[in-house]
């Protein structure tokens, strides 16, 4: 079968990383999850950009508009990769956090979650008071609590992830999108870890808006999207106020321009909008399924090798619709910290540790901390095994040792 890896390269691949014992090895990134590396494509279209660079929006000359261009046009880039309707606005964030903070300013009535989100669609909601309910054993269950829960008091939105960044586990977008309509309520979606994984169909799911962040999605840091439904967006106060977000001026008083404009004062990130919105169309080109079968590959083979080593990836729903490719767990004895210390300083392997920015959900899971490892379009059946056989060795390791690690390599 052809491969994502075989039509799409990213760069980085060949790095090379310090060990611990003085030697080197190739960097094996499993770390996809918290951002991924650019596609080779994009970063060659990020130097034809900034090649020709120019004031964007207001300026006449011929760069100008062609940066102007570059920028519009990728809106149309992301309503085509979501399948947003003719009708919704797209606006250009920082990041999926960004997008966030700007969905719970303009939304006119309360909100309701489930306490498995990551922070960047939880702290927003908990600032204003709005209600995170907790999530129950099985998915069906949850559905049911959210279910009576808007029954039992109508809300404005229901925002949940569409994957989530510690089990991986999608959630049944339709499903949801039916329960908060037949309560009157709009879906919004963290679709961070969901759209570098998976197509997303904005009109044909019923989601009303969707988050999510360039760069895990094989573009640079700094660019992120807000997509959805206009009219709470044309009505709510600017996100950020200043210039390019109004039409009009006077000493005592403005009048602000709709959406997107509105919402996106200051000089926007052409470059990184561009990015995105070329990681948006190559992704999209791939042939279907082809993202989707590599990945499902690797997770199966790294499931089935930590099934061997005795290590069970954190879940949080039996029943939930299938996983994108990152998995979670802990190794019995060894201080998650040091089994990505481990990991680095022995075998040049990239993994995340920590809470992941999801602190209520750890506490939901009973782990006090966990190792990620997540892939991509770039990853290999090789990076799999690297890790495979370095946890395999870390059991008969012991665990007398730290290591200490900066940007210039390990200290002695
Ligand atoms: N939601 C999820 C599910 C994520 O994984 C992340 C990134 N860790 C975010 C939101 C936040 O993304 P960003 O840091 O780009 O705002």
């Amino acid at each position: 079968s052809i491969t994502p890896t075989a039509l799409l390269s990213v760069v980085g691949t060949d790095a090379r990383v310090p060990l611990v014992d003085g030697g080197e090895t190739r960097y094996t990134n499993l770390d996809y999850a918290a951002s991924a590396p650019a596609l080779a494509t994009v970063a060659e279209h990020v130097g034809e950009v900034l090649a020709s660079y120019a004031s964007v929006h207001r300026g006449a000359g011929y760069l100008s508009r062609v940066c102007t261009a570059l920028y519009e046009d990728a809106r149309a880039a992301v309503t085509s990769f979501v399948g947003a309707r003719g009708d919704d606005v797209v606006v250009f964030t920082r990041h999926t956090t960004d997008a966030f903070g700007l969905l719970a300013s303009a939304t006119p009535g309360e909100a309701v979650l489930l306490d498995i989100e990551h922070h960047a669609n939880l702290l927003p909601w908990q600032r204003r008071g709005d209600r995170v309910l907790a999530a129950r054993p099985t998915l069906a269950a949850t559905l049911d609590a959210l279910e009576a829960e808007l029954r039992r008091r109508p809300a404005a939105l229901v925002t949940v992830t569409g994957a989530s960044n510690v089990t991986g586990e999608r959630t049944p977008l339709p499903t949801i999108a039916d329960i908060a309509h037949r309560h009157g309520a709009r879906l919004a979606v963290d679709g961070a870890q969901l759209a570098p994984h998976r197509p997303i169909d904005l009109a044909g799911t019923g989601v009303d808006y969707l988050a999510f962040s360039g760069h895990k999605l094989y573009a640079p840091y700094g660019a992120g999207v807000l997509v959805g439904r206009r009219d709470w967006l044309d009505a709510a106060e600017p996100y950020l106020a200043g210039g390019g977000a109004v039409t009009d001026v006077t000493v005592a008083a403005t009048a602000w321009a709709p959406a997107p404009a509105r919402h996106e004062a200051g000089t926007p990130n052409v470059v990184g909008v561009a990015a995105l919105a070329r990681a948006c169309r190559e992704l999209a080109a791939l042939p279907a399924g082809a993202l989707v079968d590599h990945e499902h590959h690797l997770r199966e083979r790294l499931v089935d090798g930590l099934a061997a080593l005795g290590i069970t990836p954190l879940r949080l729903w039996p029943d939930s619709p299938g996983a994108v490719g990152l998995v979670a767990f802990t190794v019995d004895g060894v201080p998650a910290g040091k089994v990505a210390a481990y990991l680095s300083a022995e075998h040049g392997i990239g993994v995340r540790d920590g809470r992941f920015c999801a602190h209520p959900l750890l506490d939901r899971l009973g782990v006090p901390a966990a190792v990620r490892a997540s892939f991509g379009v770039g990853s290999t059946v090789e990076d799999v095994d690297r890790l495979l056989s370095a946890l395999g060795a870390l059991s008969a390791r012991g665990t007398q040792w730290a290591y200490a690690q900066d940007s210039a390599g390990w200290a002695p």
